[in-house]
């Protein structure tokens, strides 16, 4: 077997362990004599598994009991949507850009409200994040939107936007689950899974009950977040796999890896062996202003685009897959996120060096 290194933004790599389990577990689940695949998501084993899978979620991120817990497809792109239509309740939101999917969120909200872009750093081609305490933010805005990591341009955030009585909403596709968060601190945080959780074809969404029961009569069913999870995300068929998937990564987190404060932790070691070794020379180069350096998309540049190709290709022989940065920026992108292993970007380094004495 030649599992090489995946530093693809998303879908990504899943810890081997959890392959491993789902292949012993692929043609018959438990007692059921089925595949998850095959079977009914009325039937007991699936109900075990869903119940299961949002509990396991609760306990890893700590959830308060305040907070519902849905499963939904459309990916992240359609809580952009979904976001609005349930929750802009006073007809207008701030939304702060900070990259390319913030801006679509954004875009998007535009059609159901007014969607206030109160701070962008496009100005610098989002090699920052705006300072959120220099924030002219509306009062009566329904709800302040960011997209906690940017996985395009490689920043974070590190401070939040708190306002009194304003919910903060937050896109964590890109770094859920890669530290603790206070899930206290916001409104509402979405996801896509197909980054640090599961395979692609969900998201998911923690969301404070006072702001669930507010969507206009005609928004669609299955864009309303009370009557989905007033079925406990079963109004339709879930992404059943999706979910049963994302149990086991959540249990390996608990149970193997020790939650989300180990998990930090490994996942800094790693960022840092990475941003270490682009400050120490001068080859390559990494534009983010330091302190909104992403602990998950790491980008960077060669001299020259034409050096980025050969990169790329090299690196991909050697092992090291999907390192060609977003077609926005260019470059390179090692997206390292939670399965991930240390020696995986050890190695990148490496590789990195041969590759800059060979052509520097
Ligand atoms: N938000 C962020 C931060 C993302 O990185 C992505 C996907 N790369 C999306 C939203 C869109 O997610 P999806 O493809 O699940 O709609």
């Amino acid at each position: 077997m030649a599992r090489v290194y995946n530093f693809s933004a998303g879908p990504s790599m899943l810890p081997e362990k959890v392959l491993r389990q789902a292949q012993a577990e692929l043609l018959e689940y438990g007692d059921s004599g089925q595949s998850v695949m095959e079977m009914s998501h009325r039937s007991k084993w699936f109900d075990a598994i869903i119940k299961d899978t949002e509990a396991t979620l609760r306990r890893v991120m700590n959830i308060p009991d305040n907070y519902k817990v849905g499963f939904f497809q459309g990916g992240a792109t359609q809580q952009f949507a979904m976001v609005p239509l349930n929750f802009m309740t006073t007809g207008k939101a701030d939304y702060i850009v900070s990259g390319n999917f913030s801006g679509l969120a954004a875009k998007e909200a535009a059609k159901f409200g007014e969607a206030k872009i109160v701070a962008s750093s496009k100005d610098k081609n989002f090699t920052y994040i705006p300072d959120v305490n220099a924030i002219d933010y509306d009062k009566d805005a329904s709800y302040i939107h960011i997209c906690q990591n940017n996985t395009i341009f490689g920043t974070q955030y590190v401070e939040l936007p708190q306002v009194e009585g304003v919910p903060l909403v937050a896109d964590m596709s890109s770094m859920i689950l890669s530290k603790p968060v206070d899930v206290s601190k916001y409104g509402c945080i979405y996801f896509g899974v197909q980054k640090n959780v599961a395979p692609a074809g969900m998201a998911i969404a923690i969301i404070r009950d006072d702001l669930l029961g507010h969507a206009a009569d005609n928004v669609p069913t299955m864009m309303n977040y009370t009557t989905l999870l007033a079925k406990d995300s079963m109004y339709n068929t879930p992404p059943c796999w999706c979910i049963y998937m994302t149990g086991l990564v959540l249990k390996y987190l608990e149970n193997d890896i020790g939650g989300l404060a180990n998990m930090q932790k490994i996942n800094e070691a790693k960022a840092k062996v990475l941003y270490d070794y682009l400050d120490g020379q001068e080859f390559f180069t990494n534009p983010v202003e330091h302190r909104y350096r992403s602990t998950m998309n790491v980008t960077f540049t060669s001299p020259n685009p034409d050096m980025d190709k050969k990169f790329c290709a090299e690196a991909a022989e050697a092992g090291f897959v999907n390192l060609k940065g977003h077609r926005l920026v260019g470059g390179m992108r090692a997206s390292i996120y939670n399965a991930m292993p240390a020696e995986g970007v050890d190695k990148l380094v490496d590789f990195m060096e041969k590759f800059r004495k060979e052509n520097a």
